[in-house]
């Protein structure tokens, strides 16, 4: 049992001795679309399972899985969840800086958990973190980005007054991390969407700003997994406009969907680094394509 389960429709599917017929890829489309593949990736996954069936000559459904699994598999391997955390040198001093991470997503999904879970599984790889409470428009994110920052042993540098700038809390963090030498500066942003014009600027100056000091080293997108095709909708301002690196999946815990993760990165060409399982700290996992297609089947 691994720590955390996807509760796939896939999952039930092809257990029984059944010869496959036409009824089979209805059955495994259908499927497909209620996981959140997404249409595109439910009609072309049928298409290669069926085309692997002809080539393999199979005939029982029960074959199915295992095959499903191996294409799920082979198309989340597309998938590079590498965290670009390396630490880029100061070209006129030589001196390391930190690895600046922004962490973008509209309100509600988790991104403020996500940035405690996230400081967390540095702090335990032995990286020094400070983190930037640049969403000032929410004093209650501020507060729980600070008792977040504190549960996971990071620093957190918060406005000093209430409305600050966002870009200024950002650059005071990213400052904060060069006189500590610290590894990793991870800023929270602003999710609402309200406003969305102003947010994507709001979100340009603070690269622009912190970009005086450090360069940004990933843009994480965190998506909500319950919400599927729909959460996509909803960020693709984010991709369109942030400069988005790497995707955050969270409440995969919760969620009958999961399957969006093969739509997301074959829509939108970016990764998902990471997953977040659950409400705690530690609920927290780099992303590994065999494993998620083991949850995913079963
Ligand atoms: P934000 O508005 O995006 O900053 O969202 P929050 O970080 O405040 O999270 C919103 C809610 O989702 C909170 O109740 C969190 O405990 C919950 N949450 C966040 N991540 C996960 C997760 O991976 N699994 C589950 N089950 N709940 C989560």
């Amino acid at each position: 049992m691994s720590k955390w389960s996807l509760r796939g429709s896939l999952r039930t599917l092809f257990h029984g001795a059944r010869p496959i017929d036409e009824e089979s890829w209805e059955n495994l489309e259908e499927n497909l679309i209620l996981g959140d593949f997404g249409a595109d990736a439910s009609e072309s996954i049928v298409a290669a399972v069926r085309a692997s069936v002809e080539r393999l000559n199979v005939a029982d459904e029960r074959e199915l899985r295992g095959i499903l699994r191996d294409e799920l598999a082979e198309r989340l391997a597309a998938n590079d969840p590498t965290l670009m955390l390396k630490r880029p040198q100061d070209p006129e001093t030589g001196r390391l800086l930190p690895a600046v991470v922004l962490v973008v997503g509209v309100n509600g999904v988790g991104k403020t958990t996500t940035i405690g879970k996230l400081a967390r599984f540095l702090t335990r790889m032995r990286r020094t973190i400070v983190i930037g409470a640049a969403d000032t428009f929410r004093a209650a994110a501020v507060e729980q980005v600070a008792t977040w920052g504190e549960r996971a042993g990071a620093e957190v540098v918060r406005p000093q007054q209430a409305g600050q700038d966002p870009a200024s809390v950002a650059y005071q963090a990213v400052q904060r991390g060069i006189d500590t030498d610290a590894d990793v500066v991870i800023i929270d942003t602003a999710g609402r969407l309200q406003t969305k014009a102003g947010l994507m600027d709001e979100l340009t100056k603070i690269r622009r700003v912190v970009e005086k000091l450090a360069p940004v080293a990933e843009v994480l997108l965190v998506l909500d997994a319950t919400t599927g095709q729909n959460g996509l909708s909803q960020a693709q301002a984010f991709i369109d406009h942030a400069g988005v690196t790497g995707i955050v999946l969270t409440k995969i815990d919760g969620s009958a969907k999961g399957g969006f993760v093969v739509g997301v990165q074959q829509t939108t060409g970016i990764s998902v680094k990471l997953l977040g399982f659950g409400e705690g700290i530690d609920d927290l996992a780099a992303f590994n394509a065999n494993t998620f297609a083991q949850e995913l089947v079963g």
